[in-house]
């Protein structure tokens, strides 16, 4: 790290940022990140998997459930230290959704919440499974099971200007070359502007902001020395693999 700037007493973290590229592969320059909203449980299938009820309707849909990450726990580069204090990291493949505009907290139109997109990529919310299902046994927080060092490897974004229309988008991962999972987009209970809608009812949401819109079913463990390939439709892919513990 380096040395405090002046007037600071520690020196300050630099602000994460992902590459952001147009649909020839061309650097358009970078997104700096903010705060990392997450969603759970926003596949039918996958919430029946880890045990949850799945709405039958939209109407019977209730509230999204909404976690958070730190910013710097964003990877770009694919590689991932296997984390410390777990025996069971799980990959979860999302769509992840950036916001170039700021809103103020309120009941924001989905029309207006749909404005708020900057771009498009697609991202691993990784979790320690084994904290989270501990903490959810005892009805405590997921932050260490969900907001850890390297918990939120991501593709390189695509503006949503050029993505078109992404409702139907597959999302699919797979992992040593063989497919864990994958869904379309049109599966997602909550969809991009629904999530905004319901995110702006409790946060002002900024420029900067990701969304990781949550993971449908086959979720499963990683370890070190796995290789993982996340593609979302022909408009992003991640590629990487889980390294060594840092030491
Ligand atoms: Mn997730």
């Amino acid at each position: 790290m380096d040395s405090p700037a002046p007037g600071d007493l520690v020196a300050a973290a630099p602000t994460p940022r992902i590459p952001v590229r147009d649909r020839g592969g061309n650097l358009l320059g970078t997104f700096p990140v903010r705060r990392i909203y997450c969603v759970g449980r926003n596949f039918a299938d996958h919430a029946r998997e880890m045990g949850a009820t799945a709405p039958a309707s939209k109407a019977e849909r209730g509230n999204p459930v909404f976690f958070m990450k730190p910013a710097d726990a964003i990877v770009i580069d694919g590689v991932v230290p296997y984390p410390p204090g777990t025996s069971d990291l799980h990959h979860e493949v999302e769509l992840v959704v950036g916001l170039g505009t700021d809103a103020p907290a309120g009941d924001l139109p989905l029309d207006v919440a749909a404005s708020l997109v900057f771009g498009y990529g697609v991202g691993l919310d990784l979790t320690r499974r084994d904290l989270q299902a501990a903490a959810k046994a005892k009805g405590l927080p997921w932050d260490t099971g969900k907001g850890f060092d390297h918990s939120a490897p991501v593709s390189d974004l695509l503006p949503a200007a050029d993505a078109g229309d992404i409702e139907s988008l597959a999302l699919s991962l797979d992992v040593n070359g063989e497919r864990r999972q994958q869904s379309s987009l049109d599966q997602l209970i909550w969809n991009v502007p629904d999530i905004l809608h319901e995110l702006s009812k409790l946060y002002a949401l900024r420029a900067g902001d990701l969304v990781f819109m949550g993971t449908p079913a086959g979720v499963a463990a990683l370890q070190a020395g796995d290789t993982f390939d996340a593609r979302l439709g022909d408009i992003a892919r991640l590629q990487g693999h889980i390294a060594q513990a840092a030491v």
